[in-house]
């Protein structure tokens, strides 16, 4: 029997479509079917198709949904628990002894649920994650309708963890999320010291033969890039180019702040993605990432929330916001443009990923996965540059409507998928039961 296909329009929006030439479509119509957008165009009066389902998105603009690049949605019910401390402290006295205790599947399954209804109110429709219990944040994504990566943590600082080991583990993980259609599984060694030299190897080997992405964190903050010339007289990223690990695509890096000069060349050459995570690097006292070098040298460089234990939201257009000014206050004015800002939230986020072919524009044979942001609030007025205006005007909560692969997550700020009292509900009684625990 022929599968019935499934219609959907958009009308009656201001399509910035973020493709090569940056067009921009008044009154557009985008007619998606199934998983994918089969047309879009601009009408000379907004009016609504008939015959099949259509929102109105007249008063808003409508662009690719956003993509954040480095996140830890597991840890959703640590929001705001520990601010005022850097970095290496946060983790080791507070985050750590949490997880330790806190850190099993129903956590990492109602922080997902938790997060992934935030991130789709604020315009995300995409989303690189690294924590533990992977297998749970996927089944809270698929729930959910949103495009993840998930990302299983692999964290072996005393070197414990044998290769072996590392490999049955993730091929159960692999079996466990082969059923969800929209998450990509991953592998997510920690970091230069959070995982010993010998299972470096392992990680691209196993990459390379289940060709999955590998996610890390790099060069986070001085210390980290101290400790590896100590060990090794190489930093981080020229540790990672000896074990061969730029060669292998998609690999994505996230902060990348303390670099060299070589460092910079390095990440370019090999056009590696980087998330760069400005709120989380301010808030936990690191430095700024030279992203302007970066983008210049080659790096597909994204944008990432961090988790909310250390932003403490999953806004990305706060994010660009943020990125933005920091990149004129390091480089000058114009060397980082809003427009710059809302390509790295969507087509250059879905380079990073080695999947601008799929998604990351508005373009006929992409996945739908379509936003539209109101411009109707008194922020919002008047309105001249609609990237300026994203980027420093709107907010997450001006984001109206939300299709992920032609199924509505959103529509008029009402979630669809997710149950979004119950999620609430949960979350309070989780948090009472956490800060009830702190000495
Ligand atoms: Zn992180």
């Amino acid at each position: 029997m022929k599968k019935r296909s499934n219609r959907l329009f958009l009308w009656g929006g201001t399509a910035l479509t973020m493709d090569s030439k940056g067009t921009v479509l008044e009154n557009a119509l985008i007619e998606i079917e199934n998983e994918q957008i089969i047309s879009i165009k601009s009408q000379k009066k907004a009016s609504k198709p008939e015959g099949a389902k259509a929102i109105d998105c007249r008063g808003c603009l409508v662009c690719p949904g956003f993509v954040n690049g480095h996140t830890h949605t597991g840890m959703t019910l640590l929001r705001g628990i520990a601010d005022d401390l850097p970095l290496q402290r946060w983790l080791t006295e507070v985050i750590f002894p949490l997880e330790k205790r806190w850190g099993k599947p129903d956590f990492v399954y109602l922080g997902t649920l938790l997060a992934c209804a935030e991130m789709i109110r604020s315009g995300t429709t995409f989303f690189n994650d690294m924590y533990y219990f992977e297998e749970f944040a996927a089944k809270a994504v698929d729930e959910s309708g949103m495009r993840a990566i998930c990302g299983q943590t692999i964290i072996d600082i005393s070197g414990v963890e044998k290769a072996s080991d590392i490999v049955e583990k993730f091929d159960a993980f692999l079996e466990a999320v082969s059923g969800y259609s929209r998450v990509i599984p991953a592998i997510a060694p920690h970091s230069i010291y959070g995982v010993s030299d010998k299972v470096w190897p392992e990680v691209i080997s196993f990459a390379s033969r289940h060709k999955i992405p590998i996610h890390i964190h790099l060069a986070e903050e001085q210390g980290e890039v101290d400790d590896c010339l100590k060990r090794y007289k190489k930093t981080p990223t020229e540790m990672f180019d000896r074990y061969g690990l730029w060669d292998y695509q998609p690999v994505i890096a996230a902060h990348a702040v303390v670099l060299t000069e070589n460092d910079i060349q390095i990440l370019g050459k090999h056009k590696v993605g980087i998330a760069h995570n400005p709120e989380s690097n301010l808030k936990l006292g690191t430095k700024i990432a030279p992203v302007v070098e970066l983008r210049k040298a080659g790096a597909n460089v994204c944008l990432g929330t961090d988790s909310v234990a250390s932003n403490n939201n999953l806004d990305l257009l706060q994010e660009a916001d943020t990125a933005a000014k920091l990149q004129i206050f390091r480089k000058g004015i114009g060397e980082l443009t809003a427009y710059d800002a809302v390509r790295m939230l969507t087509i250059e986020g879905a380079a990073a990923f080695g999947l601008a072919d799929k998604t990351g524009s508005l373009e006929v044979g992409k996945w739908a996965d379509v936003i539209a942001v109101s411009v109707e609030a008194p922020h919002a007025q008047p309105l001249y540059n609609p990237y300026s205006h994203l980027v420093y005007s709107a907010g997450g909560a001006d984001v109206k409507h939300s299709v992920v692969g032609g199924k509505v997550l959103m529509e008029n700020r009402i979630l669809k998928t997710l149950d979004l009292d119950s999620i609430l509900k949960e979350a309070k009684r989780w948090g009472k039961k956490i800060f009830d625990s702190i000495d």
